[in-house]
């Protein structure tokens, strides 16, 4: 493989390095990922067929990127190649073997949501106060049982303290409601496939002959199912390569456990393991300011980063009065380094701690006018509308989906009132069957008015015709025949708010999903579109390409990489973030994500800090983060922006009024926000194309680059970087530009 010569030799050895075990614990932007990718390239290229190749990935996007570029690689023969997250591929294999389990291929993946719900369920019929005890807390221990292989039966040895106790009565309710609904929740997904195969030698052996070489990327936040699973699979031919870097361990609140990285050296003590110590991505003072930092955690495995990349300038500390001040501040910043050192708006990113943190973030670049695109906040398949449609579709392909049905017995709104629904589901429960089946009984429910029969019949007829027709028609038919019958779309555009229209608008774009999934399957099945729904995380559904500044939290930064870095809010209590106190091993894993925020730029970290800010809807006097002294002094410099004297008063309030969807949209500002003087309004566009790139000249600004375009018609505006006077936002109508 000629492009091997890419590489630097330890690289390179580290790719070659094709059987047995092969452990890489190295620093940021020292190309794990990049060997991780060349490695499959080579051994395809030495021959091994990539079906037999299993990459697991921390994102679905992580794993299209890497495909994508084997593929420029190997060819076309890599399309074959298993990748994925944990979660998505063992979703696959479980689709294949459910019946082994005693669940049907059908069964439905709950998201928390809906495990939530069904943690409330089970609570109410258990007699376990809701108001006494926090269902989220119960699910949330019920999760970590389950991720650290704790069946119901031992969880009550375990108990700790009273939440336990009812935690081990609700726990062992709820896995017997998942059967029944023949559905598996996420923690399902990782625990369910190392049931079937320590109960199945001869499935696991055929799968471990499947895959013969096993490589985990981000390998430092696998948890401890995971973990079970990558021995488990590779166990026989051992050639499992994993990557990682311990100094990126973030997710531990979600049981992931770098004690794998030390287990994976005792459990495979003949693995080999390679240096990468240099970093390629970042300038000497980043990766000094990141070294300097994470020297502060005591529990971390010493590594040595170096780089042959610039020294660069210093880390830039903004400042700021509020968080309005420091949208501004940090507008002003992208603004001057897109003017000073010519970037295009998607080589910005604006990183945070918390979601809610984007919300005066969003504002100040709307102001600007400066294109943006955020990552998370509530995804699109979590919101309410397209979670009804959702229930439908996964009621008709597994009529036993309890969670789903009851969510959509009575939506839209056709009579069958809690009464009813209690009822029904005491009937089931009574008769030892399924909700499903006890619509088809009404007549023996007792308790039920003749209206709320009448509407059961209605319901149950509409799912049958669904039912039947599922075959008969293309599977964007058949979901647009379904929600047009249903009639949610029309009732939405009669009500006509705008949040009623934004709610159609999210139907049509799922059905346009629906018939993008089709078009881009050879054999596009409802089931299939389900899974694919249930295993999207925020940062897979983000693009990269658009031209806009990127905004997203530090966890979701995880691997990638931007010329230039923002990391908003760097404050005690929210960097590192924390209600009360903190101790010692929060704080280490708050450092590691502030070390994975900063090693994310390329050439130039700013950090921002307010010195009030509103929390939890207070207002708070905020004081700097002690990251930020722990950097380096030698590594920053201070600049602080002009002030804004209201920013408090009106800016707050502001603030707080101002709501947002916080959709994964490119949004561009709305004309009442964009800053425009009449002078450049004036005349009309001489006759040219403008895209993206074209230089421009304007009467008064003089030349320019075209950095984005929106809206359309009489409407279209366009972002113009003007070499003299930044950035403005130019009706093009008006705008009188020419040919620079
Ligand atoms: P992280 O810890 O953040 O996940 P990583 O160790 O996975 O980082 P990569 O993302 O693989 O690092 O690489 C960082 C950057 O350095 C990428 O842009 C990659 O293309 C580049 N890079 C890695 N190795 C080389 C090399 N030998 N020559 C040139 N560029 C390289
Ligand atoms: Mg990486």
């Amino acid at each position: 493989m000629k492009s091997i010569a890419d590489l630097n030799p330890s690289q390179q050895e580290a790719v070659k390095a094709a059987n047995g075990p092969v452990m890489i614990v190295a620093g940021a932007g020292s190309g794990k990922t990049r060997v991780l990718t060349y490695r499959i390239a080579y051994l395809i290229s030495c021959g091994v067929p990539a079906h037999q190749i299993l990459a697991l990935t921390f994102t679905n996007k992580a794993a299209h990127e890497m495909r994508s570029r084997i593929v420029t690689l190997v060819g076309d023969s890599a399309q074959s190649l298993w990748m994925g997250t944990f979660h998505s591929v063992f979703a696959r294999i479980l689709r294949r073997e459910a019946d082994h389990l005693g669940f049907t291929k059908t069964f439905t993946i709950y998201d928390s949501d809906d495990s939530l719900g069904v943690v409330k369920k089970t609570m109410a019929r258990l007699g376990i106060s809701l108001q006494q005890f926090n269902p989220n807390m119960i699910r949330a221990r019920i999760s970590t049982a389950k991720n650290q292989l704790v069946l119901p039966s031992d969880y009550v040895a375990r108990s700790r303290d009273i939440v336990d106790e009812k935690t081990a009565l609700v726990y062992a309710e709820y896995q017997k409601s998942l059967r029944k609904s023949n559905a598996l929740d996420f923690d399902d997904l990782l625990i369910k496939p190392i049931e079937l195969f320590e109960k199945n030698a001869a499935l696991l052996e055929r799968y471990q002959y499947r895959f013969r070489f096993l490589l985990v990327d981000e390998f430092q936040d696998t948890n401890k199912a995971q973990y079970v699973m990558t021995k488990l699979l590779g166990g026989q031919h051992r050639n499992i390569c994993i990557v990682g870097d311990d100094a990126q361990s973030i997710y531990s609140f979600r049981g992931a456990d770098i004690r794998n990285i030390l287990d994976f050296e005792r459990d495979f003590p003949e693995c080999k393991q390679f240096r990468l110590e240099q970093n390629y991505r970042s300038t000497k003072t980043i990766l000094q300011a990141a070294d300097t930092l994470i020297r502060f955690n005591l529990n971390r495995l010493n590594k040595n980063l170096w780089t042959e990349n610039p020294q660069g300038a210093p880390v830039t500390i903004l400042d700021c009065h509020d968080e309005q001040d420091e949208g501004q501040q940090i507008v002003r910043a992208l603004q001057r380094e897109i003017s000073s050192a010519k970037l295009e708006l998607n080589d910005l990113a604006i990183l945070y701690r918390t979601n809610a943190q984007s919300r005066a973030l969003e504002d100040a670049l709307r102001r600007s006018g400066l294109p943006y695109t955020i990552v998370g906040g509530i995804r699109f398949y979590e919101r309410k509308e397209i979670k009804d449609v959702i229930s439908y579709l996964r009621v008709l392909v597994n009529p036993q989906d309890e969670e789903s049905l009851l969510r959509i017995i009575n939506v839209p709104s056709r009579g069958i009132g809690d009464t009813s629904i209690e009822n029904i589901v005491g009937y089931a429960l009574g008769k030892k069957t399924t909700v499903y089946a006890a619509l088809s009984e009404v007549e023996q429910i007792a308790n039920l008015t003749d209206r709320a029969k009448r509407s059961v019949v209605e319901f149950r007829t509409f799912l049958k015709k669904f039912n039947e027709l599922a075959g008969k028609l293309s599977l964007s038919e058949f979901s647009r025949s379904m929600v047009d019958e249903l009639g949610i779309l029309r009732m939405l555009k009669e009500e006509g708010t705008t949040e009623a229209l934004g709610r159609w608008e999210n139907i049509q774009e799922l059905l346009s999903a629906i018939s993008e999934f089709a078009s881009t399957h050879s054999e596009p099945t409802l089931e299939q579109f389900l899974e694919e729904v249930a295993l999207v995380a925020d940062i897979d559904s983000w693009e990269g390409t658009q031209n806009a500044v990127t905004l997203m939290t530090l966890h979701a930064s995880k691997g990638l990489e931007f010329p230039v870095v923002f990391v908003a809010g760097m404050e005690e209590g929210l960097l590192p973030f924390y209600s009360s106190t903190i101790d010692s091993s929060n704080l280490e894993e708050e450092r590691r994500l502030f070390y994975v925020g900063i090693t994310r730029a390329e050439r130039k970290l700013y950090l921002s800090h307010a010195k009030v800010r509103f929390r939890f809807g207070d207002l708070s006097y905020q004081s700097e983060s002690r990251f930020l002294l722990e950097i380096g002094k030698e590594n920053i410099e201070y600049q602080s922006g002009p002030r804004r004297i209201s920013s408090l008063t009106t800016g707050g309030e502001g603030h707080r009024q101002w709501k947002s969807s916080h959709t994964k949209k490119t949004r561009h500002a709305e004309p009442k926000d964009v800053d425009r003087t009449p002078e450049y309004e004036s005349e009309s566009q001489e006759q040219f194309e403008v895209t993206r790139g074209t230089i421009v000249r304007h009467e008064t600004f003089g030349r320019g680059k075209v950095l984005a375009l929106s809206g359309s018609g009489e409407g279209q505006k366009a972002v113009v970087q003007f070499d003299d006077y930044g950035i403005k936002n130019l009706v093009l109508r008006f705008a009188n530009l020419r040919l620079g």
